[in-house]
């Protein structure tokens, strides 16, 4: 008899694992999501008035330098090839950001090479931090006091609402310092969106008979039992029911506006660094594909803020009081039963669509090849703490 599998969640971690368990021939799956929608926050839906397509929960550009999921993902929709370029609106004016040889030159009013930009940059940083212990050291050791002030302080504290010294240096090392004219947000190698959005894909990627999709379906432990296994993508704190207190999560909101125009600001997103502009960034959708046409225009002005108890949560913290209180969520879920947990909100990581399909497809294999012993089977595919 095939083996029952519940998947809770129909992100991109949910939908890799139903496809990639189907497929083996040995499952039966069941997606269940609380939503009335698939593809969680990569949700992607024509705007009913223009017709353009919005990334309902913010922008989302696929980037990767993992050839196996790029050509994975392929299989399941047309990508077409995207760069990001990303503007940032400073106290000093506006630049394009990441920080790269333009951004140095127009931002300091110099006229350098890549050679004297990277000396130039190495002078400008703060060479007494050896070793950076947060986002603020990272920052100042890299880029000096004045491109951290105007390109990263305020927004970072808009984004996270935390002051950035409690926040680890990791987040900063997302974005590249260059020393050429690239403004390419992303250093991947593989780029582009969806050419008919993220939930074709993920449609595609749930459409096969021995997955069955129950939307609007709120996920309760007594499900489990009728289960041989459950891949759970839901937040960790929620499946026990917050009992140890509630991890930190930024969320993020948005003002939708239409623009009675082809083109209200001209590019897809443009930051505004500056604490006192209360939003974080403004992202024009038509620009995510320049392959249609369209009259008119809609954007979205992004806030963020604390994640209450009814916010979607968007951004695990990951502050020294939520990696305590991780640790303890993790060693209650080791005490589980033929439980696994998967994706950015289940391992509370940050991680990228790229990332969480190349675990779900690293742990759709390892369940595969020991035929679903459940009991034996773990809980997180990666213990890394940090
Ligand atoms: N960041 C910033 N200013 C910007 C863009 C980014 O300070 O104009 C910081 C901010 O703390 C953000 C981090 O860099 O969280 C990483 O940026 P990224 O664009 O990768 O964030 P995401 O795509 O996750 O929103």
């Amino acid at each position: 008899m095939k083996k029952k599998i519940l998947i809770v969640g129909a992100g991109f971690s949910g939908a890799v694992m139903a496809r990639e368990l189907a497929v083996t021939n040995n499952f039966e799956v069941l997606v269940v999501d609380e939503r009335n929608h698939i593809a969680g926050n990569c949700y992607t839906a024509r705007d009913g008035q223009t017709n353009i397509m919005e990334h309902v929960y913010g922008p989302h550009i696929f980037n990767t330098n993992n050839e196996v999921v790029w050509k994975y993902i392929q299989n399941f929709g047309e990508f077409i090839p995207y760069t990001n370029r990303v503007k940032a609106v400073t106290a000093k004016g506006i630049f394009s950001l990441p920080i790269n040889l333009l951004t140095i030159n127009q931002f300091f009013k110099t006229a350098l090479n890549p050679s004297q930009a990277a000396a130039f940059m190495s002078a400008q940083g703060d060479s007494t931090i050896v070793d950076p212990q947060n986002f603020e050291e990272q920052a100042l050791r890299l880029m000096g006091k004045d491109c951290y002030e105007n390109f990263f302080k305020g927004y970072t504290i808009k984004q996270w609402g935390c002051d950035p010294k409690e926040l680890p240096a990791s987040i900063l090392n997302r974005l590249p310092v260059r020393y050429s004219y690239d403004d390419n947000y992303y250093n991947s190698r593989f780029q582009g969106i969806p050419i008919d959005g993220y939930t074709a894909v993920v449609s595609n990627l749930l459409n096969h008979p021995q997955i069955k999709l129950k939307l609007n379906h709120k996920y309760t432990s007594e499900m489990n039992s009728h289960f041989d296994h459950v891949f759970y993508s839901g937040p960790l704190d929620a499946y026990f029911d917050f009992k140890l207190g509630r991890l930190g999560y930024r969320t993020i909101y948005f003002e939708k506006e239409l623009h009675d125009g082809p083109d209200f600001q001209g590019n897809p997103v443009i930051n505004y660094c500056e604490e006192t502009v209360l939003y974080t960034r403004v992202h024009e959708h038509k620009h995510f594909t320049p392959w249609e046409s369209h009259e008119q225009s809609i954007y979205f002005k992004e806030y963020s803020k604390e994640t209450g108890p009814t916010d979607i949560p968007y951004y695990p913290k990951r502050l020294n009081t939520d990696k305590i209180l991780l640790k303890k969520y993790r060693e209650l879920a080791e005490g589980e039963k033929n439980v696994t947990f998967i994706g950015r909100l289940g391992t509370y990581r940050y991680m990228d669509m790229h990332h969480v399909i190349d675990e779900a497809l690293k742990i759709s294999s390892l369940f595969a090849a020991e035929a679903g012993s459940s009991d034996t089977f773990l809980k997180f595919f990666n213990t890394e703490d940090s």
